[in-house]
Formats: C-alpha cells, structure tokens, sequence
C-alpha cells in the first residue's frame, strides 16, 4: 500500500509543499492529498487589496497542482488525532476521516483578537478571504459616507489603512495602535510612512490600547470611545487553535513546538510549515509569521519528509529573516531591511521603485506555490525499503 501523506492547509506553505513533495516522490511509493476549505489558492499577501474592494486573480487549486497526482479535497478541517493518524474533517456531505502515515500540519493563522470583547461579533479582519469579502462589503454599503477605525501599528494595519484610503477616499480613515505606527522602522523609511499616512488624510492615535469593540466604536483604556462604522482588527496573527486541541506539543501561542526539521517534538510523523511553526530563525529569535518564513519552513519540512521517507540526506535550509516589504496603497511602498540581529538598517527603499518591486515580490511567491522547483526537474525518489 502506498504511504499515505496528507497536507493541511494549501496557502503559501501547504500547496508550495505539496506540490515539491509530488514532483520528487514516486507516485506508485506515495499518495499526496491535500485538505483545503477552499478550492482555491488564496494569495493571502493581497487580502488588503480585497477587502478595499481590487479584484484579484482568481487561481483555483487544481491549477496550482495541474500535472501532479494530488488529490485536492476540498474541507473544513475540524481536528486531528495523532494517535490514530486521523483527521477530521466536514464538508457539505458532512463529516469524515482522513487516514494519514505522514502529516504535514500547514494551516496558517487568523487575525489575532487579543481577548478584547466584542471583536468576534463587531470587528472585521483581513486575514483571511471570507473575512476580508464581509469588510469589503461593508466598506461598499458606507459608500463615501462613513468612519473606518483600523486597529494594529504593524505591517498588516499599515497595508491595511493606506490601501483602504486609497481605495475609498470618501472614508474617513483613523487607526490606532498601542505603540507606535511603525515605531520599529529605521528613520528614513518611518518618515516616509508618516508622509503617506499624512497624504492620505489618515488620523493616527498611537500609544492608545483598546479595551473592547462595539456595534459603532471601539473603546479605549482611559474611556476615549473611536466611532467607527467599521472597525479592523489588524493587530497580529494567531495560529488556529487545532494543534494545541489535538494534543501536539505547542509553545504558549499556540504555534506547534518542532525540531530543526520541521517534526512535532511530540509527534514525528507530524511536520509543520508556514505560520503555525515554532522555529528559531538565523539571527536567535523566533522567525515572524510572514510569507517570507513560510518560504525556508516549508523547503525545510519537505526535505525533511522526503529524507525520512526515502533514505536521503536532508539538507538544512537556512532560516534567513532580511527584511519588510511594506505596501502603501499602489503606487507606494517601503522595503526596510533588517540586520543581522533583526534590528532595522538606517536606509530603505521607497517610493514607486518599492511598490513595483512588492508587486513583484508577490507574483514571484505565488508563482512558486506552482513552480516549486524554480524549473529544475523533478525526481520520482521511491521509498525506503
Ligand atoms: C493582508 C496581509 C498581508 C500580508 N503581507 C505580507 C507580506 O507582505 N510579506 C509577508 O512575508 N507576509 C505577509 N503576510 C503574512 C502571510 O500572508 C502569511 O504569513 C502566510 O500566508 C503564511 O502562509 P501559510 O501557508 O502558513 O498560511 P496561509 O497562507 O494562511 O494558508 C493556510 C491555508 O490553510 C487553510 N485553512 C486554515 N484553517 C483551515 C481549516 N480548519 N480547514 C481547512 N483549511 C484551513 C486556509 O484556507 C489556507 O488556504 C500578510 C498577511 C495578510 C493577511
């Protein structure tokens, strides 16, 4: 009987991985199937510009994984049972299971809530493409008559609020953050946020926490209530709760605990990849949740099952953090490069130059989810006796 490997999740981490994993096994030695609640890849990196209402490239699944013997199928996940190798799964037929030998847990995060009441019921996200279709519509039922509160000060509330001013003008636009509004960035490329958010007419209240979310404002520690008719969560991600539930080793925010390897410490038949990894990066501190991560995890968790598998060496990839490209609407961006102790440098590029380099960035990372190869053939590796 084949060895059954199963993938979850098909975003920048899962569908680059199945797809490497299918153009260098033996399909009569493996089977690949990969559970995604959408049929689609969903280029997360863009789910700003959905929300403010761009249109992007529609790229179904069975594109992505054309001329590979996956099988695509299409589910909520809702569980795992290690032991048992199962998961479980539900869609519009109802609930199954899923028998797996190996597994490769690659589900992603969700915007984080941080415990703050009343986000579930009143706030809107972008980190996910449901979520980021109900903001849309919401910001098109405002028209040009209406109050936008974006909450976060970090890369995804920046990409966030520029877009959305961009793309709605009539809106008035406010964000706030508990800290600074880029207050990590090197000088030059802080100043040239600031200047957008300025020339986008954006109000920004910094060193301002809020405490709770209601129906039409959100509300701050020292009682100051922001009207808004529509409030963004943007202030971090949170790995789905799944792992911890299924009862795999996780550290204390959720992401699962692996080896250099990409292996559960708990369970080594478990490999993991994208954001819901727990990994030291090159520079002594945990690599952020961010595509570009989701880039050397993913190399590193294949490789790994691969070597397991097959008997062959398993390379170690190295785990690089370089820097932030940061999107300021369109035609404007940052790219801010950090040393090697992940502290930003004095310089960074700006401008138009930044934005098309972004824009580029983004085709190539999707791109590579269906050329994970770079054009380099494939191999049909079969499995160890
Ligand atoms: C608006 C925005 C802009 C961003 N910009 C950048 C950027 O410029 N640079 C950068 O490096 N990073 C950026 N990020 C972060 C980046 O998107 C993530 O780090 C990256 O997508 C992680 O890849 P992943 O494969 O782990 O997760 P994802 O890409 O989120 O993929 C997870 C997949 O799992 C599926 N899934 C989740 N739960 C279930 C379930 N229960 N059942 C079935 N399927 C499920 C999802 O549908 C999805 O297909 C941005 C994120 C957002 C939201």
């Amino acid at each position: 009987m084949p060895h059954r490997i199963v993938v979850l999740g098909a975003g920048y981490a899962g569908a680059f991985s199945a797809n490497y994993l299918a153009r260098q096994l033996d399909p009569d030695d493996f089977t690949i199937t990969v559970v995604n609640a959408e049929p689609d890849f969903v280029e997360r990196l863009r789910l700003h510009q959905l929300a403010a209402g761009q249109e992007l490239r529609h790229r179904p699944l069975t594109d992505v994984f054309a001329g590979t013997d996956i099988r695509l199928r299409v589910a909520r996940i809702t569980g795992i049972d290690p032991g048992q190798r199962t998961v479980s799964v539900v869609d519009d037929t109802g609930g199954d299971q899923i028998r797996y030998d190996t597994l490769l847990y690659a589900l992603g995060s969700t915007a984080a809530d941080h415990g703050i009441p009343g986000v579930a019921e009143h706030a809107f996200h972008v980190a996910a493409r449901p979520a980021a279709l109900r903001l849309r519509a919401r910001l098109d039922e405002l028209g040009d008559d209406g109050k936008v509160l974006v909450v976060g000060g970090n890369l995804t509330a920046i990409e966030a609020v520029t877009e959305i001013a961009e793309s709605r003008p009539g809106l008035r636009i406010s964000l706030v953050t508990s800290g600074e509004l880029g207050g990590w960035l090197g000088q030059k490329a802080r100043r040239h946020l600031l200047r957008a958010v300025d020339r986008f007419g954006i109000t920004v209240h910094e060193n301002t926490t809020i405490e709770r979310v209601e129906a039409s404002a959100a509300v701050a520690t020292d009682g100051t209530a922001f009207v808004s008719d529509a409030t963004v969560m943007a202030a971090g991600f949170a790995v789905h709760p799944i792992a911890a539930a299924s009862g795999l080793a996780v550290e204390p925010n959720g992401q699962i605990t692996v080896d250099r390897q990409m292996r559960s410490v708990s369970h080594p038949d478990v490999y993991v990849a994208g954001d819901s990894v727990f990994i030291i990066g090159n520079n002594g501190q945990p690599l952020p949740m961010s595509c570009a991560s989701a880039g050397p995890t993913s190399k590193q968790a294949a490789a790994a099952i691969i070597g397991d598998r097959t008997g062959r060496r398993i390379p170690t990839i190295s785990m690089s953090y370089v820097g932030n490209h940061i999107s300021l609407g369109r035609k404007d961006a940052v790219y801010q490069l950090v040393d090697k102790q992940a502290r930003s440098k004095p310089g960074a590029l700006r401008g138009r130059t930044a934005a098309r380099v972004k824009s580029a960035i983004l085709d190539t990372a999707a791109w590579a989810v269906s050329h994970p190869t770079f054009g380099k053939p494939g191999h049909n590796y079969a499995a160890a006796e």
